[in-house]
């Protein structure tokens, strides 16, 4: 369904069937074990694209989950794909960004997942005030380095969060790594977010 929208709407550069069981389907599904170590409740993909790891995830863990991207051309598009794959009941999209869903539901997320967003650091202060405390992030990275690591966690008490695993996995070609690195919504952020529009990814905390 996404290579057939991806005619009509620029949802991925994957068009290849066999890319896009790898890249897409089998990535977004390496994070599981992490997303069912969050507690139960809603669930935000931010910046999910064409629904990556967002959908994959809504289907294998039957979560309330929200699919968040600020480009509504692809959010229309997944409308329809969430209408085709029958998930309708329990998945939704939201247009906008997450520093405006933040203002809208502060603190009501158990669970927010990212893949190709933004650096660690912007990705922790994006999603700090979307989660409620316990909740957690989990990033899917390729190879972060050693310094966005440690950015990331030099802002663990301003935002409430704490790095609680990083684990390294590679997929079934036996080439591609990833990494899926998990925060914890530990207390209360001690700075005022989410900060403007556009800030936590151009102008990064850390
Ligand atoms: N997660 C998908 C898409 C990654 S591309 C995948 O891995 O395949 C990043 C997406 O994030 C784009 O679709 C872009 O429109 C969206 N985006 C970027 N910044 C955002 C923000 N602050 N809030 C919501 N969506 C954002």
């Amino acid at each position: 369904m996404v290579i057939e929208a991806n005619k009509i709407t620029n949802l991925t550069r994957i068009i290849d069937w066999e890319q896009g069981q790898l890249l897409h389907v089998e990535d977004s599904l390496v994070g599981l074990p992490e997303v069912q170590d969050a507690p139960e409740g809603w669930y935000a993909d931010l910046g999910t694209g064409g629904g990556f790891p967002g959908i994959p995830l809504a289907i294998c863990t039957g979560r309330r989950t929200l699919l968040v991207d600020s480009v509504g051309k692809k959010t229309k598009a997944l409308d329809s794909i969430i209408t085709e794959l029958g998930i309708a009941d329990h998945v939704s999209t939201y247009t906008g960004r997450a520093e405006e869903l933040a203002l809208e539901h502060p603190g009501e997320f158990s669970l927010v997942t990212a893949r190709a967003l933004s650096s660690l650091p912007s990705l922790l202060e994006l999603a700090a005030p979307l989660l409620k405390c316990g909740g957690r992030l989990v990033c899917y990275k390729a190879r972060p380095k050693e310094d966005e690591i440690k950015g990331a966690v030099s802002l663990e008490k301003k935002l409430g969060m704490k790095l609680v695993s990083q684990r390294e996995a590679l997929l079934s070609d036996d080439e591609t790594q990833r990494v899926i690195i998990v925060f914890k919504k530990v207390k209360m952020q001690k700075i005022k977010l989410p900060r403007r529009v556009g800030m936590a990814q151009r102008h990064p905390l850390a």
